[in-house]
């Protein structure tokens, strides 16, 4: 489809049943589009996929955007229960994401905005507010043509705006939900204004090998990429997500059920080297599959080996040291819930060449009495109190702290946990005994932990947080100071609350010191005791902007102290 035929789509008015509006100064052909789907089951690694084939792109010398189109009716994942959903993420720009962003971040070493996160509340909302300016014009608002053209808009938007070589969209759920519908419709409908040669379809789906039989079945996901296929959307290369690498003869079954050829049929079997995953799917094709389909001269591509190198760096071999990380928290059921701290203490791991063992203590446990502090602090090297919110969990998390403290155990005390470090504190040191955060106890007379003046005004649920990355003026002479190594940082901000500034000054008196704020208001952001070996809370959460090869530097901090 041409250039003037694409313009032609964007008609808003009721004699036309097209409605593909294209964003101002959109050039067709200028950026490819890469589709990865789901079949069979979810979470067999959409989002590690779609970041591995970022970084494989990226190292050609592509330019790559990666969006995340969610088919929830959520606007956006802040009021998610990351025991649900996982980690909400924070995107600089205050958005509040799915943990893939997360990932596609961390494997391009990017800052990703709002626009490469898509969920179905947000372009409803967007249809529904546009109806009632009449911007409609008289028609009738539908699925298809409005739904999938707002949807598309989105799409050429990121590429207009980001201004890359290939978009990549991650397509939530699995073929087959009702859900997502609009999405996959929308890329059909893509694929055919773009041309073929601009649009890639990636299914990945799953191979079971079930106990019972000792062999790779291919029933299901031949079944998974039927429903694509009769959804009109015909697969270019099919990823075979499986326990052990998967056979030839279920690659053959694929392709022929499929009409994607051999080359084109890429195994993807578990691997405990999460960082070798975008080397493994390189060595299997999916690169040059890309390439294929898209068209991609590879031979003018760049070629500088980095992957190979950043494979090898972000692997530990032979550690010399194998060190325990206790995570207090709540939601410790579902690993997913910290997986930035996780991959922050991955970072490390490479950093300093050691084993790190996380051990996940369940801070309602302690509460309830149901197990002791020092019997689930044994063996600790040191600990993470991550964020959190509500009142849940927060004695057993001050009881953890103090344990800290007192015996000289590296902490790091994340959003939430630097506010219980500020409670114990207040409590144990100052002696105010009912001290407390006012999120937790409203009534208490010391409130060392309060709302933000800002976020007293807002009401509701979703969305009255600080959000999103700010300044931070670091004190020098600091540990704050010795980690960062300079006196202006920007970290990322998710919380309501802050440390009440009544009483930082007897805080001070005894010990503590702030050593960061942020700029020209007296918010206090990282707190310290220079006498601990490491004591070192923070408002921010620095595991959002921990990266491969550059760990943070409140992270390399604890695990250097507790080596
Ligand atoms: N609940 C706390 C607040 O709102 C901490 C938030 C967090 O840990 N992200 O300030």
């Amino acid at each position: 489809m041409g250039e003037k035929q694409l313009s032609e789509l964007g008609k808003k008015s009721v004699e036309s049943e097209f409605f593909s509006p294209v964003p101002d100064g959109y050039r067709k052909g200028k950026t490819k589009y890469v589709f990865i789907t789901g079949s069979v089951i979810s979470g067999i690694g959409k989002g590690t996929v779609t970041s591995s084939i970022a970084k494989l792109l990226e190292e050609r010398g592509l330019k790559v955007s990666p969006m995340k189109a969610e088919a929830y009716y959520n606007v956006d994942a802040g009021t998610l229960n990351p025991f649900r959903h996982g980690e909400v993420f924070v995107l600089d720009d205050g958005t509040e994401t799915d943990m893939d962003l997360g990932s596609y971040e961390r494997f391009i070493d990017g800052n990703l905005t709002k626009e490469n996160y898509l969920t179905t509340g947000k372009i409803l909302t967007e249809i529904l507010e546009k109806e009632r300016a009449g911007k409609y014009l008289g028609r009738d608002v539908q699925f298809i043509p409005h739904v999938t053209g707002e949807t598309k808009k989105y799409f050429r938007k990121l590429a207009t705006d980001s201004g890359a070589d290939v978009v990549l969209i991650e397509i939530g759920g699995t073929v087959g939900d009702y859900e997502n519908m609009y999405l996959l419709e929308a890329a059909r409908q893509l694929r055919y204004e773009e041309g073929e040669e601009n649009v890639c379809f990636i299914n990945l789906t799953y191979i079971f090998e079930p106990k019972t039989l000792g062999e790779q079945k291919s029933k299901a996901a031949q079944l998974g990429i039927k429903k694509m296929i009769e959804m009109g959307l015909m697969p270019d290369i099919v990823i075979c997500r499986s326990e052990n690498p998967v056979h030839d003869t279920i690659r053959e079954k694929i392709s022929v059920f499929s009409n994607v050829p051999m080359n084109r049929v890429i195994g993807l079997h578990d691997s405990k080297e999460f960082y070798r995953i975008p080397l493994m799917l390189k060595e299997e094709g999916l690169d040059k599959a890309i390439f294929e389909t898209l068209k991609i001269d590879e031979k003018k591509l760049e070629n500088n080996k980095s992957l190979e190198k950043w494979t090898e760096a972000m692997t530990v071999k032979n550690p010399k040291k194998t060190i325990t990380i206790g995570i207090a928290g709540k939601y410790t059921g579902l690993k997913d819930s910290y997986i930035s701290i996780i991959k922050a203490l991955e970072h490390c791991e490479a950093e300093f060449n050691v084993k790190i063992e996380v051990k996940w203590i369940e801070a309602t446990e302690i509460e309830t009495g149901k197990k002791k502090v020092n019997e689930v602090m044994k063996g600790i090297n040191g600990l993470i109190v991550p964020g959190g919110y509500g009142k849940r969990g927060a004695e057993g998390k001050v009881e953890c702290i103090k344990y800290c403290r007192e015996k000289n155990i590296p902490f790091l005390g994340i959003c939430y946990g630097l506010q219980m470090a500020l409670v114990e504190f207040a409590r144990n040191v100052l002696g105010k005994r009912n001290a407390n955060s006012s999120e937790i106890e409203f009534k208490t007379e010391f409130s060392v932990v309060c709302l933000l003046p800002e976020q007293r005004k807002i009401e509701g649920l979703g969305g009255n947080n600080r959000l999103g990355g700010f300044d931070i003026e670091v004190k020098k002479g600091t540990k704050a100071f010795e980690l960062y190594g300079k006196t202006k940082i920007r970290e990322r901000f998710r919380h309501r609350y802050e440390c009440n500034p009544e009483f930082i000054k007897e805080f001070e008196e005894n010990g503590m010191v702030f050593s960061g704020k942020a700029p020209k208001v007296d918010i206090m952001q990282i707190i310290e005791l220079p006498k601990h070996k490491f004591f070192l809370g923070t408002q921010f959460h620095p595991e959002f902007t921990s990266r491969p090869l550059k760990p943070s530097p409140c992270f390399k901090g604890l695990i250097k102290s507790c080596l």
